[in-house]
C-alpha cells in the first residue's frame, strides 16, 4: 500500500466523540519519546502529521487521522509520562482503556517498544493488558538505527523471549527507524492485508 493522502480530523478525550466507527482503525501507542509521532510521520511520509516530541501536553489526547480516505490511524497518548500527576494518569487510563475496549472497527494497536531497552516492566503490562482485553496487537521495535543492526536484533529477541513466558502466540512484529525508513515497506503491506480483510472478507483460501 501507498499512502496518497494523510489528513488529520480530530483530537479529543472521548471515544464517544471519535469519528463514526465505518472504517478499518490502526491505533500507535507506547511510553512517551518512544518515538511514535516520527513512526507515524515517517509511514505516512509526512513530516509534520503527528507532532515529535518535547510538548508532552498536545498529545494527551486520542488523535484521528483519515488515510487514503479508506482508514484511520490513530495516535493515542504515550503511557508512563513521569511528570504528568498521579490524577491526570488515572483520567489518561481510563480514557485509554475505553477507547481499546470500545472502539469497535479497531483493527490492531502497534505497540511501539523502543530498540535500544531491555524488556520493560511496564510495555509487557501493557500488552498483558491488551491480552485481558483479547485486543488484538503488534510489537513494533523503533529507533534501530541507533544501535547495530545485531544489537537491535538481540533487544528485539530479548523481548519477544520474555514475551514467550507468558504468551502461547506471538504477534508479528517489525523492526524499525524513522531516520532510516526502515520497516516502512512492511508495515504499510501487513496494515493493507488487514485493511483488504475489513473490506473484502477474509478470502485468503476461501
Ligand atoms: P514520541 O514522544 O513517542 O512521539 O516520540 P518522538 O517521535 O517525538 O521521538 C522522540 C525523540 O526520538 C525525538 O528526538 C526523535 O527525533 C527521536 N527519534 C524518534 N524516532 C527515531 C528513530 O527512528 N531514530 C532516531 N535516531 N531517533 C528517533
Amino acid at each position: 500500500m501507498e499512502i496518497n493522502s494523510a489528513k488529520y480530523l480530530i483530537s479529543n478525550v472521548d471515544v464517544k466523540a471519535c469519528p463514526k466507527p465505518d472504517k478499518p482503525e490502526f491505533a500507535f501507542i507506547g511510553r512517551s519519546n518512544v518515538g511514535k509521532s516520527s513512526l507515524i510521520n515517517m509511514l505516512t511520509n509526512n513530516g509534520k502529521l503527528a507532532k515529535t516530541s518535547g510538548s508532552p501536553g498536545k498529545t494527551q489526547h486520542i488523535n484521528h487521522f483519515l488515510i487514503n480516505h479508506d482508514w484511520y490511524l490513530v495516535d493515542l497518548p504515550g503511557y508512563g509520562y513521569a511528570k504528568v500527576s498521579r490524577n491526570q494518569r488515572k483520567e489518561f487510563g481510563k480514557m485509554i482503556s475505553a477507547y481499546l475496549q470500545e472502539r469497535e472497527n479497531l483493527m490492531c494497536v502497534f505497540v511501539l517498544i523502543d530498540s535500544r531497552l531491555k524488556p520493560q516492566e511496564i510495555d509487557l503490562d501493557f500488552l498483558r493488558q491488551l491480552g485481558e482485553w483479547g485486543i488484538p496487537f503488534n510489537v513494533v521495535f523503533t529507533k534501530a538505527d541507533k544501535n547495530t543492526q545485531s544489537e537491535t536484533a538481540k533487544n528485539a529477541k530479548n523481548f519477544i523471549h520474555k514475551m514467550k513466558e507468558e504468551w502461547e502466540y506471538i504477534p508479528r512484529s517489525f523492526i524499525t527507524s524513522s531516520v532510516k525508513y526502515l520497516g516502512r515497506k512492511d508495515m504499510l503491506h501487513y496494515i493493507g492485508e488487514l485493511i483488504d480483510q475489513y473490506y473484502n472478507g477474509d478470502d485468503e483460501g476461501a
